[in-house]
């Protein structure tokens, strides 16, 4: 017996688990499953482990607008994020509604029957299992769980230390008093540095290039102050909306007047760490956000390497040797430790084979509505948040939307929604970043439009206008109920001739 939902939304992260609870707040006569590949809740916040795991944006617009973040850190660690998540989960009877160790592997569209068969790998044993569901919520995040990216170096067989990448962390890995080289200086190494150089004989970060990192205090005495005066949930709206409304500001102050932004970063890298250190370590080639930027609580990055417990090298690795690395300016560093922290394999719609009507489709080709749905497919969403904000602040939306495209159809009697491509939309690429791992697959992605409901904003009051309280039916969304009686005629003639 193949079971049906009305909504299958695939992954139990912090969007799937957000996917759930607006589902069932907005539309709670829908029957609905979660779809989770690894055992546990959690996603990202789950399977990270490596010392010092954090966020690297605060947990008021990290959070969800529905459920106030009540610890004193605004930049949280790891384990606290996937309490929050697991909390959310347990407190709404969301966890109820997750088959765990369901590897969702197909997606087909069948017109005819308005819905989706989804296939699925069950358990080690990999038993496969169907379902069948009228709309598909895809909350798989936005990278593969089962490689990092890791480039292939030279001599890498030759090391006699202890190579790891962060994504798979050994729970055994002690680097007290250890020689560490991390490779990289992104979101991950410049975590992993300061908290390392704690125990280590010493960390150095190893950059082919530098990134902009900017220091923010761990903890927010605003929100701290207000949790203890006011209703939580107030307190937490004043603060998001604080941060949304800031965040917004230096990103626009950022890409309209970069040489000024880029300055003002420098004189707070130069403040930290003084007068004598060579800025050119924290001076990027590009400009600020065309990379996403990094952020250090409380600057304990820079205190580390005040402290001489850390170092930054710009260097390129020639080759690995027994002790450590070649790098071409002839320098060598000695290592007992390899932090390959070189980043993430990205990959979209949980690396799900989808086809409608029998016809592949292929992501390259399709243009994303609103960030959220493709062109020409029917009935499936997938949330993805900002690259220069909270991943959240667009889920929240996602979902919202989601919920009030469900109860438009019910309440017309519509079983099947797609936006149609407009083909005289011009493209251009989906993230605009300039990041090595984006640039890696962008031929894999899917495109956006150069103009609304085709375009991402990557601003969340845009998008709240748009997706809050835009129009369901705004001409690009079409709606219909396939009957089945006339497409099995059309399908006919179709083979017929
Ligand atoms: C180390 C790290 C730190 C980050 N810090 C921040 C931050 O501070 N701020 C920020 O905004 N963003 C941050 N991000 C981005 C982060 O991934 C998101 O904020 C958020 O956690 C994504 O949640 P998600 O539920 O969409 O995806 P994930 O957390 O990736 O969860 C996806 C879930 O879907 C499951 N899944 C995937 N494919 C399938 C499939 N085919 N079948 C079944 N299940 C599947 C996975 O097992 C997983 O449980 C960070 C990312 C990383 C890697």
């Amino acid at each position: 017996m193949i079971e049906h939902f009305d909504v299958l939304i695939v992954g139990a992260g912090l969007s799937g688990i957000g996917a759930g609870y607006h589902l069932q707040t907005a539309c709670p006569k829908k029957t609905y499953a979660i779809l989770e590949g690894r055992g546990a809740i959690g996603g990202t916040w789950d399977l990270f482990r490596y010392p010092g795991i954090r966020s690297d944006s605060d947990m008021y617009t990290l959070g969800y607008n529905f459920k106030p973040w009540r610890e004193a850190k605004a930049i949280a660690d790891g384990p606290s994020i996937l309490n929050y998540v697991r909390e959310t989960a347990r407190e709404n009877g969301i966890d109820q509604h997750i088959r765990f160790h369901h590897m969702v592997k197909r997606a087909s569209w069948s017109s005819e029957n308005a819905q989706w068969t989804v296939e699925v790998e069950r358990g080690t044993e990999k038993e496969p299992v169907r379902f069948t569901c009228s709309f598909l919520f895809m909350c798989s995040g936005y990278y593969d769980y089962a490689t990092g990216y890791d480039p292939k170096f030279t001599g890498i067989e030759q090391f006699k230390g202890r190579i790891v990448h962060p994504q798979f962390w050994p729970e055994d890995l002690d680097y007290k008093n250890k020689r560490v080289v991390v490779i990289g200086s992104g979101a991950t190494a410049v975590t992993v540095v300061p908290e390392m150089a704690k125990d280590a004989a010493h960390v150095t970060m190893l950059q082919r290039s530098p990134t902009y990192v900017v220091s923010l205090p761990a903890e927010d005495k605003m929100a701290n102050w207000l949790r203890q005066r006011l209703p939580p949930m107030l307190g937490y709206q004043i603060v998001r909306w604080r941060n949304v409304l800031l965040q917004m500001y230096f990103y626009s102050r950022a890409r309209k007047y970069p040489e000024k932004v880029k300055n003002y970063i420098l004189k707070l890298v130069q403040k930290e760490l003084g007068p004598d250190y060579d800025l050119t370590q924290f001076t990027p080639r590009y400009n600020p956000w065309d990379q996403r930027m990094c952020l250090v609580p409380d600057a304990d990055l820079f205190q580390m390497i005040r402290e001489g417990k850390a170092s930054v090298v710009t260097d390129h690795i020639e080759s690995f040797s027994e002790e450590g690395l070649k790098l071409t300016s002839g320098r060598e560093l000695e290592a007992d430790i390899i932090v390959t922290a070189t980043g993430l394999q990205l990959r979209v719609l949980g690396g799900m084979q989808v086809t409608v009507d029998g016809k592949p489709v292929e992501l390259p080709k399709a243009m994303t509505y609103k960030g959220m749905m493709f062109s020409d497919v029917p009935n499936l969403a997938s949330a993805f948040g900002y690259t220069n904000a909270s991943w959240t602040l667009k889920c929240d939306l996602t979902c919202e939307y989601v919920c009030r495209l469900l109860n438009y159809m019910e309440a017309r009697g519509f079983t099947m929604c797609m936006p149609r491509r407009d083909p005289a939309v011009a493209e251009a690429p989906w993230l605009n970043l300039t990041s090595g791992y984006i640039k890696r697959v962008e031929h894999m992605l899917p495109r956006q439009g150069a103009e609304a409901p085709w375009k991402l904003h990557q601003n969340y009051a845009l998008d709240m206008m748009a997706l809050r309280y835009g129009k369901i039916d705004d001409g690009t969304m079409e709606f219909s109920t396939p009957d089945r009686a006339s497409m099995r005629t059309q399908e006919s003639i179709r083979a017929a001739a």
